[in-house]
């Protein structure tokens, strides 16, 4: 797929031919560098943003040619999405927060699904704090709860660790891995930390709008490797 932005005169290729697969059941974290064309792949995969040329297919079904009310519909249906930020509605509890997009649905609130919603990010004890009464690690829990209510095909994350600490992103990270192992949940993962990226089962690295490569199995000292090999002046010989 293609993407092209409008600055003024200029025009920026976002995305400049990107061909790549998530498989159902699967934990792929998306890296490069900063203007490689993340957040827009991702943006654009969720049906966000608009793409120039290409497809999209969301288990086999394409988005284009969805009106934008279909396309909010299946983002409500079907796509989960945690970012860096954790978004939460601070009036209203935890649970509330939880509950809010299966309203948004117009589904039946089921209290023990929500029980167990919470109990799943371990926040069982917590259903009725506000998210000022939470720790970050503990928002972004929320967050990821409230993103997995709805039982989405896919979830997405921006940058879900950008905010937290290194050991409570590591918990947001086994949470995020374990549910991928237990219940089979897609996730879509964009990060520029290796050590986030490990917790991925492939990595997929963009440079310039392209897919440069990929690791199946990656650690943080494998993806830290290949990032630096495409950080912009990586092929430097001489110090500056
Ligand atoms: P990343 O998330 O990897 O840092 P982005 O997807 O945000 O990269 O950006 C990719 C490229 O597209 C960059 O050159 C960025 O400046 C440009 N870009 C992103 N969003 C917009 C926008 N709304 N308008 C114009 N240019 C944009
Ligand atoms: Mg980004």
């Amino acid at each position: 797929m293609r993407k092209t932005y409008r600055r003024g005169e200029h025009r920026v290729r976002a995305l400049d031919g990107i061909d790549a697969a998530f498989a159902a059941g699967t934990f792929t974290a998306i890296m490069g560098p900063s203007g490689s064309g993340k957040s827009t792949l991702l943006q654009c995969a969720a049906g966000l943003d608009r793409i120039d040329a290409g497809e999209i297919l969301l288990d086999g079904a394409p988005l284009h040619g969805l009106s934008e009310r279909a396309l909010t519909e299946l983002r409500r249906e079907q796509m989960g999405f945690v970012f860096q930020s954790f978004n939460l509605i601070p009036a209203l509890t935890a649970r509330q927060n939880v509950e809010l997009p299966l309203r948004l649905a117009g589904r039946p609130l089921d209290p023990a699904a929500i029980d167990r919603g919470l109990a799943e990010v371990g926040l069982a004890e917590r259903g009725e704090h506000r998210p000022a009464e939470l720790s970050g690690g503990q928002q972004q829990r929320v967050a990821l709860a409230r993103a997995l209510a709805t039982g989405p095909t896919v979830l997405f994350a921006d940058e879900p660790t950008g905010a937290l600490d290194s050991t409570t992103a590591r918990e947001v990270l086994a949470l995020l891995r374990g549910i991928v192992e237990q219940h089979g949940q897609t996730v879509i993962m964009v990060t520029h930390d290796p050590m986030a990226a490990s917790y991925a089962q492939r990595v997929v690295f963009l440079a310039d709008g392209r897919v440069t490569g990929e690791l199946v199995g990656p650690t943080a000292e494998t993806v830290a490797l290949r990032m630096a090999a495409l950080e912009p002046g990586a092929n430097r010989t001489a110090p500056c």
